[in-house]
């Protein structure tokens, strides 16, 4: 295997979450246990959601938990020029074509195909057009409409999905400003990131970014989408079940290496040891061993 890397991406708009915690601790158990690299990028592409006070919460959860990432926290704000440039790549090499359809016509399109019961996956006129009007347009991804991707995923096995129920992508918004599932895999690939492990509410974004990986000729990383974290009644986890940003737990005066612990073990399991020390962590720590099912956090057994 090439050098191991592997990323957490978050998005600074809150606290830093218990569960990328989590996803941070696995993909930093991994990349020291190869001996690789741990990157740290933060997805402040939405400028109207992103905000400095949560690009902190995330360096001090960080700080907090000991993960320690190599080289500077990366931008993705800063990599814009970079997103546009693969983009007109695309566009030039055909995997790819400027779309001129407006919101209302796709929401036109759309409202029509409900009342007829038909299917609302909206296919743009303009994918196979060879003139173009001087307006706004958008950069789709020319995606296949027959057979299937499939994701390899270490944790959930393979995921198929129909290609005919994918609709052909955004990639740069008519203003220039790239889609997270864009940016995402040209960040990936730029940064030879070999292991994407992250939450599997992404499970499904992974086939569409394969497209993009396929489109460009690019070696796709290993996936490994892991189960969110329930709260204890097995539901979504959320404020009512208690503390959810990392940095509450550091105030409660819980440990951080108890807080690592209990994280390493929410979700992934060796055996019957309940306990392990940071060596043994990274010693042990392995994609096989993390479960299919939703972990439940227990705010009891973290506040013992
Ligand atoms: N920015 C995404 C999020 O915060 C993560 C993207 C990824 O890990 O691919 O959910």
């Amino acid at each position: 295997m090439s050098q191991v890397v592997t990323r957490i991406a978050p998005s600074p708009t809150g606290t830093m979450h218990i569960g990328t915690a989590r996803t941070g601790l696995f993909n930093w158990l991994f990349a020291r246990q190869h001996g690789g690299k741990f990157l740290l990028r933060i997805e402040d592409t939405d400028r109207e959601r992103s905000t400095p006070e949560a690009t902190q919460a995330i360096l001090d959860g960080m700080a907090w938990l000991g993960l320690d990432y190599d080289g500077e926290a990366i931008s993705q704000f800063a990599r814009a020029d970079r997103h546009r440039e693969v983009a007109e790549e695309m566009l030039a090499a055909g995997h790819a074509y400027k779309c001129f359809s407006t919101q209302d016509e796709i929401a036109a399109f759309r409202d029509a195909a409900r009342e007829k019961g038909e299917s609302t996956l909206f296919l743009s006129p303009w994918r196979d057009a060879t003139d173009h009007p001087d307006a706004p347009y958008v950069i789709r991804l020319k995606a296949p409409r027959k057979g299937t991707t499939v994701i390899k995923d270490q944790v959930q096995g393979d995921v198929t999905i129909q290609n005919a129920t994918l609709d052909d992508m955004i990639l740069l918004r008519s203003d220039g400003t790239p889609t997270y599932m864009h940016a995402v895999v040209v960040d990936d690939h730029d940064m030879g990131v070999t292991h994407v492990i992250r939450g599997d509410d992404h499970l499904n974004n992974a086939a569409r970014q394969i497209q993009i990986y396929t489109a460009m000729g690019w070696p796709e990383p290993v996936w490994a989408h892991i189960p969110l974290i329930h709260g204890d009644d097995g539901k979504k986890l959320s404020k009512r079940h208690g503390a959810t940003g990392v940095m509450e737990y550091a105030e409660m005066g819980i440990p951080a290496a108890a807080m690592r612990n209990y994280l390493t073990r929410l979700g992934w399991s060796h055996g019957d040891d309940e306990l392990f020390t940071d060596a043994q962590a990274r010693e042990w720590f392995d994609l096989s061993g993390i479960g299919k099912s939703p972990s439940r956090l227990d705010m009891k057994k973290l506040a013992n």
